[in-house]
């Protein structure tokens, strides 16, 4: 193996140390459903003839949707499962150290789909965007502008269609997705109230992000009750991202002509089967409309998403928290701090530091 000057060199062969999914899961992810392996050796250069590209990787993101990868089945998905003693892939943010392909070269800094390893071989590169502003921190490009950026900014704006004064209510509010569309909302006029699980994550909504108010619903022993404090005439738009107990409430509280934007229901994806909503004749009687989307619908608008997102980041307009683990070794129990609410703000895992 030679690497020089610490740089990965293009043609040499080193070890490739991975994050493998060591069987498939049920009920609740556990540190050690996953196993850092170092197994594999990787020649640091694309096949020849191929439109591959071979990437170092930087940062990783941690998001709620890899745990429905570990399933074995993904009834309706627009996912495929993880397989099984592989290395799990996700968004990340890499450095190219080969390529094949003409839209990228050596050096080139990227973000998108990798894999969850020291270096990996991407060969379908469509999935990868190059990154062209540096002056913010390249792990952004695993949050505020990747895909949660994206999913905040278009799920907000495009699925939510707020309008100046209108009640905004935001679950999973201080995460990777809520502080964005929290502070979006403030751009817009709105009023808006986020829900968190800790008295630090409350805290953060109201003195960092600029929320209105901010509440903690697992101190909250009725969330109708609660709704209605905070919304005494209602929400207008109401920004998904737990489901559950917390959607059947909201439902109870929601203006006429109200919207939901259904951006995930992390609450759920441990449970087989998922919980009931009961109240949902209320979207009769408030004429509500409930709308799912997907980030990856938007990925051709991302340089309309940047054109406005870098600005306000520069002028710290728009502010962001990462949660950062050092180290591939500390990726499994990052991931799975998802599910108890232990990340604050965007988890990141550091694989190397460029
Ligand atoms: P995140 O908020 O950074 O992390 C997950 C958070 O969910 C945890 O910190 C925890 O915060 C909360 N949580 C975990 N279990 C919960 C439970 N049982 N009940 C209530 N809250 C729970 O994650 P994110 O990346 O921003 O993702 C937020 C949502 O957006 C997820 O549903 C995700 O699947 C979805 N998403 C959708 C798209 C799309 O294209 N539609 C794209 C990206 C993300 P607390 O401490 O507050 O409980």
């Amino acid at each position: 193996m030679e690497k020089r000057g610490g740089e990965a060199v293009e043609g040499v062969t080193v070890s490739n140390k991975q994050v493998i999914l060591r069987e498939y899961v049920s009920g609740f992810p556990r540190e050690d459903d996953m196993e850092v392996v170092l197994r594999k050796e990787i020649k640091l250069e694309v096949p020849r003839g191929s439109s591959a590209v071979l990437v170092k990787n930087l940062y990783l993101s941690c998001d709620p949707y890899m745990r429905l990868l570990m399933s074995p089945t993904l009834p309706n998905s627009i996912f495929s499962s993880y397989a099984p003693c592989s290395p799990i892939t996700g968004y990340g943010v890499a450095k190219v150290v080969d390529s094949g392909n003409p839209e990228f070269k050596v050096g080139d800094l990227v973000w998108g789909t990798t894999g969850w390893e020291e270096y990996s071989l991407v060969t379908d590169p469509q999935g990868l965007f190059k990154i062209e502003h540096t002056d913010v921190p390249l792990s952004y490009y695993t949050g505020i502008l990747g895909t949660p950026g994206m999913t905040a900014y278009f799920g907000f704006y495009e699925v939510c269609s707020p309008k100046k004064g209108e009640c905004v209510f935001v679950s999973a509010a201080s995460g990777a997705v809520g502080q964005l569309v929290g502070q979006f909302a403030k751009l817009e006029g709105c009023y808006v109230v986020g829900s968190a699980g800790s008295k630090e994550k409350v805290d953060l909504l109201r003195s960092k992000f600029g929320f209105d108010d901010a509440f903690n619903y697992k101190e909250e022993r009725n969330l109708d009750a609660a709704l209605k404090r905070y919304f005494p005439q209602g929400i207008d738009i109401y920004f998904e991202n737990v489901g559950g107990k917390m959607l059947d409430a909201v439902l109870l509280n929601m203006r006429t002509r109200g919207r939901i934007a259904v951006c995930g229901m992390v609450s759920q994806y441990n449970l087989d089967p998922p919980e009931g909503v009961t109240n949902l004749m209320n979207i009769v009687y408030g004429r509500v409309r409930i709308e799912g989307f997907a980030v990856f619908d938007y990925f051709d608008q991302y340089s309309k998403f940047l054109d406005f997102v870098v600005p306000h980041i520069r002028e710290g307009k728009i502010v962001y928290i990462e949660d950062i683990a050092e180290g591939l070794e500390n990726g499994p129990s990052a991931l799975v701090g998802l599910f108890s609410g232990r990340n604050v703000g965007k988890q990141v895992v550091v694989v190397a530091r460029e």
